[in-house]
Parts: structure tokens; C-alpha cells; sequence
């Protein structure tokens, strides 16, 4: 097996794209397919100054190199969830600060431990919560505040193909309309929360992963047991086996859903009649200054991890 481009021995075969590549020609192709999804959903521009959520895994630490080797301005905050559980969190940090450092980067840490003394395992026990619900509602909420802190325009996070792909079939798979009008690779800054990219989207698990090993990159290996890459894990196999007989297949569909994906944005009549009830105008969280729609004017992040604050709020009131 030879690299197409200059002939010396490949290290990777890519069926999708009838190609196999050497080491440095590799590392070339992952480069240029972030620049293409980057250019082609007008993600950012080079000017604009790009927080990358890392979270010591392959994909958001291959994100965070690629970025750099592109030249845009990087700085990138890790979210410390306190996961016990085969030292996780502990492992998950050390690496993504270690990388960090290797490259120059800037790295923001927003510890849950630290802040409220306690994990996002322990909370969840306490308050009877799933951990998925309470760490996806916690994550969004600090990702909008490590932005604001690193005054970034953007924010990017390291979701891949796959991801996007099994995500995308198990919302169709349930004809859940809300998620698929909102599965884009961008979504808006609004309600003064920053835009949101995933600029991944055009390359495939496999292709991260043999990235980060030629590139030489440190990540965790143990995915989180709550993580979305483990929710859609069934999705992801049977993704697999349809790429396996028709290479391609997963770019198409999900390249094909973002170009079709204003049929799903068309409400319905009785979204529009509830649209009218349901939405309050935003303003700033009465405890943390954070944007909320939240009728009491808390937000959902401070109505759980700072309760005794809530109390005090609510005394004065
Ligand atoms: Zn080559
Ligand atoms: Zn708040």
C-alpha cells in the first residue's frame, strides 16, 4: 500500500475516499478537511478568537492541534466534572493541561469539586437526577461562562462524523423534529450566548484516532460512561457496517441532512401556537448574571449547585 501523493509506504487506507496516505500526507488530509467544513458552514474566520472545550479525549485534543496548525487563534477550558470512576476526571485533566501546555495554549479550569465541593455523580445522586440531564445542563452552562471569561467569539468542541451521524439517526429513527432542526455543525450566537461549532464534522472516528497516534498526541483512552459517543454506540455500529459495504455512506447522509436541513426548521402549526406561551424574553440570572428565561429570573445552573444563594434571593423577595 502506497501513498497516493508521493508513493512511500501508507499508513492508512480511506475507502470513502479511494485514497491511501503516508504519515505526513495524512496528517496534510485531516488538516485540510477541518479547513473545508470550517470554510463551507462558515464556522469562523481567522481573525476570530476560538475557545476548543477539551476534555482529555482524542477528538477535542486532535481539534485543538489542528487548530493551531492552521494558525487560528486558540485558547481552550477544560470542564473538571469530579468523575471517581477509574480517576476519570483526574487522568482526563492532566492530559488535556499536559497538551495544552505542549502547544501554548491557554487553558481555562472549571472544577465542580472546587466550586460546589462535590461531583457531578454525587450531585446527581443527591438530587435524584440522571447524570446525563444534570452534567449536559452543567456543561452548557460553563462552556457559555469559560467563553465569556476568555472572551472568545466562538466556541468549538470536538464532536466528529460519527457522532453527528449516529446522532442524526437516532432523531430520525424517533422522529424527534426539534432535534433534527437544530443538528447543524453551527448554531448561532444568541440570547447573548456565543456561537458553537463543531468543526470535525467531515472526519470519522478512525480518522481522529490514527491522527492523534501519528501525530503523537496523549489522550485518554476510557471514554466517560455518560458520554454522548457512549449513548449512541448501537447507531455508531450499524453506521459502520452500512460504511463498510458502501464507503461514503456517512459523509452523504449527514452532509446531505445540514443541506436539507431548513425542512425540518418549518414549524408546524401547533409549535407556533405554543411558541406564543412559551417564550419569556431572556434576562440576566439574578445570582450569576448569566442569560435565563427562567420566569424568577435564576437560572437552571444556580437553582441547583448554589441553592443557598436561591434561599437568600428568594428571603429578600
Ligand atoms: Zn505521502
Ligand atoms: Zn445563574
Amino acid at each position: 500500500m502506497k501513498c497516493r501523493i508521493c508513493g512511500k509506504p501508507a499508513v492508512i487506507k480511506l475507502r470513502a475516499h479511494n485514497i491511501a496516505l503516508c504519515p505526513e500526507h495524512f496528517v496534510e488530509f485531516v488538516q485540510k478537511q477541518t479547513a473545508k467544513a470550517i470554510k463551507h458552514y462558515k464556522m469562523f474566520e481567522k481573525e476570530d478568537h476560538i475557545a476548543v472545550a477539551v476534555s482529555g479525549g482524542k477528538d477535542s485534543l486532535a481539534l485543538l492541534d489542528i487548530l493551531t496548525e492552521l494558525g487560528y487563534k486558540v485558547s481552550a477550558f477544560y470542564i473538571d466534572l469530579g468523575i471517581k470512576h477509574m480517576d476519570y476526571s483526574k487522568t482526563s485533566k492532566e492530559k488535556a493541561q499536559a497538551f495544552c501546555e505542549k502547544k501554548g495554549v491557554k487553558c481555562l479550569v472549571y472544577s465542580l469539586p472546587e466550586m460546589f465541593g462535590m461531583g457531578i455523580d454525587e450531585a446527581a445522586r443527591k438530587s435524584r437526577r440522571t447524570p446525563c440531564s444534570l452534567c449536559g445542563m452543567t456543561k452548557r452552562y460553563l462552556m457559555n461562562v469559560a467563553a465569556r471569561d476568555l472572551e472568545a467569539d466562538v466556541i468549538a468542541t470536538g464532536h466528529n462524523l460519527d457522532d453527528q451521524a449516529a446522532a442524526l439517526f437516532a432523531n430520525l429513527m424517533r422522529w424527534d423534529v426539534s432535534y433534527l432542526a437544530k443538528g447543524y455543525p453551527v448554531l448561532p450566537a444568541e440570547h447573548g450566548f456565543p456561537k458553537k461549532v463543531k468543526p470535525l464534522v467531515f472526519l470519522t472516528e478512525r480518522e481522529i484516532a490514527a491522527y492523534a497516534i501519528v501525530r503523537g498526541i496523549d489522550y485518554v483512552r476510557y471514554e466517560c460512561p455518560h458520554s454522548e459517543g457512549a449513548r449512541f454506540l448501537v447507531y455508531k455500529e450499524h453506521l459502520n457496517a452500512i460504511e463498510n459495504m458502501s464507503p461514503g455512506t456517512k459523509r452523504r447522509f449527514y452532509q446531505g441532512y445540514t443541506e436539507n436541513i431548513w425542512r425540518f426548521q418549518i414549524e408546524s402549526p401547533d409549535q407556533c401556537e405554543k411558541k406564543d406561551e412559551e417564550e419569556s424574553p431572556m434576562k440576566p440570572c439574578k445570582i450569576c448574571g448569566m442569560p435565563t428565561a427562567a420566569e424568577d429570573g435564576i437560572c437552571s445552573f444556580c437553582r441547583f449547585w448554589r441553592p443557598d444563594e436561591v434561599k437568600k434571593i428568594k428571603g429578600q423577595e
